[in-house]
């Protein structure tokens, strides 16, 4: 999705912040990355240096693009962790090892413009919403798996996102109320089961002559046929299909968007996925829902970051 940086439509910068790295995208009203950037994230560095750097960069990317700022949305900020999107502040965030940094007040004072930030699964729905290929629809939920499992869900033109921008917190939706104890404190969550991290323990089990297997591995596996692999997920299937059935009963949407690592690989999994919701679904509900895997790449999250600045009118053109 390049274009050349002489596009004259108005844009806003996405940024998303991930563990290990920052991917910064200029991105147009189409939807069209103009440019962008990729950076070291390196949590022990803290916040302040951290976000100093990201001004920086964000600022030579804008430079050497030769973009009007005065046509410029807006900055948006996606990152994983609990927010606070009304204070554009990352409340808590355990991969970076923060708390209560004020993301939108430095980086709005450094470029004077509105700074909106949100949680990672939530904006990837959004980029969906925006920018995904299903022009039409209002009601979509994105649920996104790989080390763990979110959701973020679209209603009627509207990200769902709860009092305290917590929603969609869907890898903790207890499966089996008598189960193991999650990391969460509630038993027998989703995550425990279909998660990238489920995946590779369950095959570590099966497997007792490799302890480093990753998910990756163990979908390749099963794509060739092995019979360890292959039940190993199956099971993962059978659990997301059955969450994502729940999902589909709560909110009625048309489209299920699949993203995440452990989605890229082999048709198995979504297989799984779109025979337990064939099979659990409410009838009437099933044939009305769509289940596809995300056509967006590794920008998704920075893409939903702008897309927050064009959501508004995407909602106001298809009503
Ligand atoms: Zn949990």
């Amino acid at each position: 999705m390049l274009s050349a940086s002489n596009d004259m439509e108005d844009y806003a910068i996405g940024i998303d912040i991930g563990g290990t790295k920052t991917l910064i995208a200029i991105v147009n009203r189409s939807g069209c990355i103009l440019g962008q950037s990729i950076i070291p994230t390196n949590p022990n560095d803290g916040s302040v240096l951290y976000l100093e750097r990201l001004c920086v960069e964000t600022e030579r990317l804008i430079t050497e693009l030769r973009i009007d700022v005065n046509i410029c949305r807006g900055l948006g900020v996606a990152t994983a962790g609990v927010v606070d999107s009304a204070a554009a502040t990352v409340k808590y965030a355990a991969n970076l090892g923060w708390r209560q940094v004020k993301v939108g007040e430095v980086l709005g004072k450094y470029f004077g413009l509105q700074v909106k930030l949100g949680n990672d699964a939530n904006l990837s729905a959004v980029a969906e919403y925006v920018w995904g290929t299903a022009k039409e629809v209002k009601d979509l939920i994105y649920v996104t798996v790989s080390t763990g499992i979110g959701a973020g869900i679209i209603s009627g033109g509207r990200l769902v996102a709860g009092a305290d921008d917590s929603a969609g917190e869907f890898g903790h939706i207890s499966m089996n109320v008598n189960g193991p104890q999650c990391g969460c404190g509630n038993y027998g969550c989703l995550e425990m089961y279909a998660s990238g991290t489920a995946i590779a323990n369950s095959a570590k089990q099966l497997v007792i002559n490799d302890p480093s297997i990753t998910s990756k591995e163990v979908m390749e596996a099963a794509e060739t046929g092995d019979d360890s692999a292959l039940q190993v997920i199956r099971t993962a299937g059978f659990y997301l299909g059955n969450g994502i059935t729940t999902l589909i009963h709560l909110f009625n949407p048309k489209l299920i968007v699949l993203g995440g690592g452990v989605m890229q690989t082999g048709d198995i999994l979504l297989g799984e996925i779109e025979s337990i919701i064939q099979e659990r679904c409410i009838e009437g509900m099933k044939q009305r829902v769509a289940v596809r895997r995300t056509a967006l790449g590794k920008e998704i999250g920075a893409l939903g970051a702008a897309g927050q600045f064009f959501m508004s009118e995407k909602t106001e053109e298809s009503s």
